[in-house]
């Protein structure tokens, strides 16, 4: 193998650039990004970047004095994959002749529009909420998921009257569990949050910009700005007519090995096959490029380590790990969900599958280094 195309510079794309070379690849690698920023960290966007506690500056992911001999296409997208995969089409019209392929486009936020209306996924989309959040009084978070959530935190540590609309009856069920979920509703409260479950958006209201939020029951909330946090879309239409499997995102095996000779897929856009959901949090995207970037050189990759996701919220941190699945029993192990500070255990016919911890690091740790060694499902 002698040229590689990574598609996708962030930070799956990175990794594997990176892995690519201390994997000893010593031929061309080329990394194609849609965005024309160098590689940017995303987790801060929501967090200290919003408050003004981080810098553009503080979120490159690229050392200065880090050389990794591959040529950036920033600014470009690749819009095909020709089917022997040996083809990535570009929207310049070019049209580049590779070996390998590393698919790493990621996913995008699933959009509302309008003035005022914004989702968070990117640094312009981040240099936006917070350039609007500076003129704003009051904001509707629709979505109290972990973006949703993070945006509300940050948004009222900035002084600003903050309402979160969730359609589910508890923030978070999906990943955590409603037992779980209700904990952090709570969290919302604790700090002058309004959140409102179980609750439906009918429409947005104003002309030349958002000014409010209609519900389902015909409740009018009054906006400045309106933040939708809906989930993500994975970035993989440019793949249609390329052969690969998609089904809520390029289907590989654990290894990241797509069907398609010559051609993995790694981070937020792929999908484990028989799994419904895509890992899209930030230690998959940094960690499983390695393996993808093994299997595209035909070496035996290391196993993925269970997933694992932290989120930061009004102070607090949250951090998960494992597979959790309904119908698994909680069990608090440490610490009490009254104080926002403990640990707990889920459990499958008595074994640990998943831990959570609220402010609880180093027992986090602890217990999510004795999950790894459970057998972990893909
Ligand atoms: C605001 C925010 C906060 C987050 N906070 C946390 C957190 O606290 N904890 C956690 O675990 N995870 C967090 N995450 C998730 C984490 O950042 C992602 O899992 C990670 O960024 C995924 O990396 P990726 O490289 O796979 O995809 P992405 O970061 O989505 O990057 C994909 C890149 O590919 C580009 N691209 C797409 N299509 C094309 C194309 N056709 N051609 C060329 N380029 C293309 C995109 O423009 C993008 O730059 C957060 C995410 C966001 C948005």
């Amino acid at each position: 193998m002698e040229k590689v195309a990574i598609v996708g510079a962030s930070l799956a794309g990175l990794a594997a650039a990176r892995a690519l070379r201390r994997q000893s690849f010593a031929g061309e690698i080329i990394v194609i990004g849609a965005e024309h920023h160098a590689p940017y960290d995303r987790p801060p966007l929501s967090k200290d970047f919003l408050t003004g506690g981080c810098s553009v500056a503080d979120l490159a992911l690229v050392d200065d004095d880090e050389d990794l001999g591959v040529r950036w296409r920033l600014g470009t997208t690749a819009t095909r994959l020709d089917p022997a995969g040996r083809g990535v089409h570009l929207d310049t019209g070019d049209e580049i002749r590779v070996d390998g392929v590393v698919i790493a486009t990621g996913a995008r936020a699933r959009k509302l529009g309008g003035a005022g209306v914004h989702t968070l996924r990117t640094l312009d989309d981040a240099v936006a909420l917070r350039d609007d959040l500076r003129r704003a009084g009051r904001v509707v978070v629709i979505g109290a998921g972990f973006i949703g959530a993070e945006v509300a935190s940050s948004a009222r540590s900035l002084g600003l009257d903050v309402t979160v609309v969730e359609a589910l009856p508890a923030p978070l069920a999906g990943p955590l569990g409603t037992e779980m979920g209700e904990v952090c509703a709570r969290l919302h409260g604790d700090h002058g949050v309004r959140l409102l479950t179980g609750t439906a958006v009918s429409r947005l209201i104003g002309s030349d910009r958002v000014e409010g939020v209609e519900l389902a029951d015909g409740t009018l909330l009054p906006a400045d700005v309106v933040v939708a946090g809906i989930g993500a879309v994975p970035n993989v239409e440019w793949l249609d007519g390329s052969g690969l499997t998609i089904a809520g995102g390029v289907v590989t095996d654990p290894a990241g090995a797509t069907g398609l000779p010559g051609v993995v897929a790694t981070g937020d856009c792929a999908v484990f096959a028989g799994s419904a959901l895509r890992h899209e949090h930030w230690t998959h995207a940094l960690e499983h490029p390695a393996t993808a970037v093994a299997t595209l050189l035909g070496r035996t990759a290391a196993p993925a380590r269970a997933p694992y996701f932290w989120s930061d919220q009004y102070g607090v941190r949250l951090q998960f790990a494992g597979h959790r699945e309904p119908g698994d029993q909680v069990r608090i192990v440490e610490g009490d969900p009254e104080q926002r500070s403990f640990l707990a255990l889920y459990e499958r016919d008595g074994r640990p599958v998943a831990v959570l911890g609220m402010d609880q690091p180093r027992l986090f740790t602890r217990w999510r280094r004795q999950l790894s060694a459970v057998p972990q499902e893909a």
